[in-house]
């Protein structure tokens, strides 16, 4: 049996001409002999009827002190809706169709309410439904407890859904629908030149949906990325391909050259972010500073991001709304922060960048040439973040994006060939540094590692 995960996200499900696109790509798949599980998120954004926002800002003012337990159950109701509203739809074009709420097709989760976490997929039902030849459509963003209560797995949560149903039944692929064509290589509000993305790792992914890109929620991707679970992301709204996203980056059997040695696959961003810098005395042996810094906010309940501690300095950024509160409990335990607020950090994103010589000059010599101030920079092995004022956000993303080619098309055919035109100077590294890495990779790379002539 092969079956597949179609996850509809709400503007795909929001009117009935829409759910009318929706059908046509169930049929699709059932036309191609596929036995599709339709995951569904709530019908429309805040403030259409029964969205997600809609009713949660409901028992927000109609019943402040609601427990947890309850808002669940009132959480739930979107995707309950908007299951049954699908199931008729599919109906109507001649589907066989059987309903379940999360539940109902074994998801079986904590107790953490309003951010549930999936302990396992009980899947006979769906399976049963499936062999019998049922196009099978399931709520999205929720599941049960072991004693039965409802639960909500956090916002943005039927990809989860989808995931762990995809798992569970081992499907082909999942496809993650929604109203873009796919993953971006940058936000084309800020790149009108950005491209969709054909191919992309999990990993790249994940890295992508942690640093801000809002196309997938990170605990999908993370979890289709430990099972080897291949998805796509695409449009309800036309028939382009969109962006498939698969694990093995460097099989050269299933990858054309390009993308084994692709540097950059995207430029990310996170806006409102604000930076605090706390200096501290030389000649702390105990880290008791550092300690004492970062306990501060850990009591304050704050996640701090972009941390780089020295002796002297510990430098983080907090998200804008909790900065105040951030600034208020260090002063209180005696620490004077600088804080420089209305900052955004910027991520360009690659499997590709791994052991490879010369991408931090060219990430600093972007945003050099786009007027950026560096105010902060952190790493790991497939990203490289830097935290630039607001102003120069656009500037700086546009300027990576021009950097790392990636306003190129990604065909195979392309990768010898050296890029020309204006912004070559930066952009001339990367078919190089892409034969380097595809031809073995790193400093071994040696005369051939064009990257490493980057180093002026
Ligand atoms: N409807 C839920 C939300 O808006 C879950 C989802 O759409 O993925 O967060
Ligand atoms: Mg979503």
């Amino acid at each position: 049996m092969r079956t597949i995960v179609q996850k509809f996200g709400g503007t795909s499900l929001a009117t009935a001409e829409r759910r009318e696109m929706v059908a046509q790509k169930v049929k699709a798949a059932v036309g191609q002999g596929y036995r599709p599980v339709v995951v569904v998120s709530a019908m429309g954004r805040a403030g259409d009827p029964y969205a997600t926002d809609t009713l949660l800002r409901l028992a927000a003012e109609a019943f402040p002190d609601a427990s947890p337990r309850d808002l669940d159950l009132v959480a739930s109701c979107g995707e309950v809706i908007s299951a049954v509203v699908l199931a008729q739809t599919l109906r109507r074009h001649g589907l066989e169709v059987a309903v379940l709420t999360g539940g109902q097709a074994g998801i079986i989760t904590d107790a953490n309410h309003s951010r549930a976490n999936i302990l396992r997929v009980e899947a006979d039902r769906l399976l049963a439904h499936l062999k019998a030849g049922r196009v099978v459509v399931v709520t999205g963003f929720q599941g049960v407890t072991e004693t039965g209560d409802i639960t909500t797995l956090g916002r943005g949560g039927s990809d989860t859904t989808a995931a762990a149903i995809g798992v569970a039944l081992k499907a082909e692929v999942v496809e993650i629908y929604t109203d873009v064509d796919g993953v971006k290589t940058a936000d084309p509000q800020l790149v009108p030149e950005a491209r969709t993305l054909e191919l992309m790792a999990h990993y790249e992914l994940a890295q992508m949906a942690a640093v801000g890109a809002r196309v997938i929620h990170p605990a999908a991707v993370e979890l289709a990325m430990r099972h080897n679970l291949p998805m796509r992301i695409k449009s309800t709204f036309d028939d382009s391909p969109g962006t498939l996203i698969i694990t093995q980056l460097e099989d050269p059997l299933r990858w054309p050259p390009y993308y084994s040695g692709r540097v950059v696959a995207a430029v990310t961003h996170m806006p409102q972010v604000t930076q605090l810098v706390v200096n501290t005395p030389e000649g702390d042996p105990d880290n008791r500073h550092a300690i004492a810094v970062f306990q501060t906010l850990a009591d304050a309940n704050i996640s701090v991001d972009l941390i780089n501690v020295s002796p002297t300095q510990k430098a983080f950024t907090v998200p804008e709304e909790v900065a105040d509160r951030a600034e208020k409990a260090l002063i209180s335990r005696g620490y004077r922060p600088q804080v420089t607020s209305g900052c955004a950090k910027v991520t360009v994103v690659g499997m590709g960048m791994r052991g490879v010589p010369g991408v931090m000059a060219r990430v600093v010599r972007a945003l050099t040439e786009a007027g950026a101030p560096v105010l902060q920079t952190a790493d790991s092995h497939v990203t490289i973040s830097a935290l630039v004022p607001h102003a120069h956000l656009g500037p700086a993303v546009r300027a990576l994006h021009r950097y790392f080619g990636l306003d190129q098309p990604a065909t195979a055919g392309r990768t010898a060939e050296p890029a020309t035109g204006a912004g070559a100077e930066g952009r001339e590294q990367t078919p190089a540094a892409r034969s380097a890495v595809a031809g073995g990779g790193s400093k071994a790379g040696g005369a051939s590692q064009p990257a490493a002539r980057e180093g002026r």
